[in-house]
């Protein structure tokens, strides 16, 4: 049997948790390659993985905005498989050269054009009849949520609902890094993700709110009540498609006020902004140079303390009975940064990413097209889950009980 060949794109902080973790499974992916525009940066990561876990990567500069580069560096490297985790910019031209080159495909985020931040699959699954042709296959969104939440709501309705109404994605980042202001990963993304109107699915429509309009207090599982905010997120699109029974599903995330009040500033003095606007006669993009000056979020791995807790809060129905139940994960920053050099927002993305290629070389998760992460069986995911270092839990509520705070009770 000819030896696997597994390409990486992209050397963030996912990319560093994706590369550690491809390297202790080294069974399952052989050759480990891993490429980015800074070459200087997939040396540092490689040479700390040969010294923590003594498997030696190729490294490779690359530009992914490119296909002919891209195909290229598939040709030469042989890849059986490519892991995206450079940024969602890159996605349409890493899925086309894996088409031409006929390699599996996996990423973490749906794509967005620089210049629009509006996130959706439809270029994506647009691919599909292509993947098919070329008899491979795409993994689109293998990162926690996207990712591990739309496996949560997938094994739920495997093993506990027979129809479920309603879905609360709750992220909550507890971790706590020390500076006044900084993201937890790529700025860019980030800060268009938040910055944008919140919208949920209800009664088989959208409904659009203003960014930030809408806060909830839940009350996190070892971590306690904390703030959070209806947004956007891309795995609601799929899983209004995907859901059988489906009638409501929003998504919260946690921010503290002075990330809030920090955000509120920046964007009245247009530092959001991702049109470009002339300064002393050079065009430069507002929302990239702030993302040049916040400290990098590879970074903050050292520095963060305290642990995430990531899950869904589901409702429905069972044996005609009413049934709630709330699936989640909790993550320590310290300790994922002592296993891989990564902190934990980094690491809940790259293991899942990791998971998923597994599961894709393995033939476990197999199939010819675009898939997102809820088409498949959940079981053998989950089960990595807890083997790879994200083990879960499972609590049974009555079916009145939530975990939303009055906020007169905070
Ligand atoms: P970073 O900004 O830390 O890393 C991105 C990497 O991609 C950098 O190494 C960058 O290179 C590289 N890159 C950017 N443009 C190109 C290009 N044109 N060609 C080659 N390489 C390029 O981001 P993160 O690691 O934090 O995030 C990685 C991905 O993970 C993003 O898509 C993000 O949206 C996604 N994500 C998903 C989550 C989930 O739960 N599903 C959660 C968090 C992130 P350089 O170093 O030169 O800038």
């Amino acid at each position: 049997m000819m030896n696997k060949k597994t390409l990486i794109i992209g050397a963030g902080g996912v990319g560093n948790v994706v590369a550690f973790k491809c390297a202790m499974n080294s069974k399952i992916f052989g050759d480990i390659i891993l490429a980015s525009r800074t070459k200087s940066k997939c040396d540092i990561i490689a040479q700390n993985i040969k010294e923590q876990t003594g498997i030696i990567m190729q490294t490779v500069q690359v530009d992914a905005d490119s296909i002919p580069k891209l195909k290229e560096l598939i040709s030469n490297t042989s890849a059986s498989i490519v892991i995206n985790v450079a940024l969602p910019y890159q996605d349409l031209t890493i899925m086309d050269a894996c088409i031409h080159m006929g390699v599996d495909y996996l990423d973490t985020a749906n794509y967005e054009h620089p210049d629009t931040a509006k996130f959706e699959y439809r270029e994506q699954w647009e691919r599909d009849e292509e993947f098919r042709k070329a008899d491979i296959m795409a993994l689109l969104g293998s990162g926690f949520d996207p990712g591990v939440t739309n496996v949560f709501c997938a094994y739920a309705q495997k093993h506990y609902f027979d129809e479920i109404h309603s879905i609360d994605i709750l992220d909550c980042n507890a971790g706590d890094h020390g500076y006044p202001f900084a993201t937890n990963f790529n700025p860019e993304i980030n800060l268009r993700e938040v910055s944008a109107k919140g919208r949920y699915w209800q009664d088989g429509k959208w409904i659009e709110t203003a960014p930030m309009e809408i806060k909830m207090v839940w009350d996190y599982p070892e971590i306690g009540p904390k703030d959070s905010y209806l947004l956007y997120h891309e795995e609601m699109e799929s899983l209004v498609k995907y859901i059988k029974g489906l009638n409501k599903i929003r998504f919260f995330m946690t921010f503290g006020q002075s990330y809030l009040d920090h955000m509120r500033c920046l964007k009245n003095v247009g530092m959001l902004g991702i049109k470009p606007i002339k300064h002393k006669g050079q065009e430069i993009i507002p929302m990239e140079l702030l993302s040049t000056l916040l400290p990098d979020p590879a970074s903050l791995g050292p520095r963060t303390k305290g642990k995430t807790n990531i899950g869904i809060f589901a409702k429905g129905i069972k044996d005609g009975k009413p049934k709630t139940i709330y699936i989640y994960q909790i993550s320590d920053h310290e300790k994922c940064y002592e296993e891989v050099l990564s902190q934990a927002v980094s690491y809940t993305t790259g293991v899942p990413a990791m998971i998923g290629a597994k599961l894709m070389l393995e033939g476990i998760w197999s199939g010819k097209g675009v898939f997102n992460m809820e088409l498949f069986d959940p079981d053998p995911f989950m089960e990595e889950l807890t083997i790879q270092g994200l083990p879960w839990k499972v609590m049974e509520l009555g079916a009145n009980e939530d975990l939303v705070v009055p906020e007169e009770r905070v």
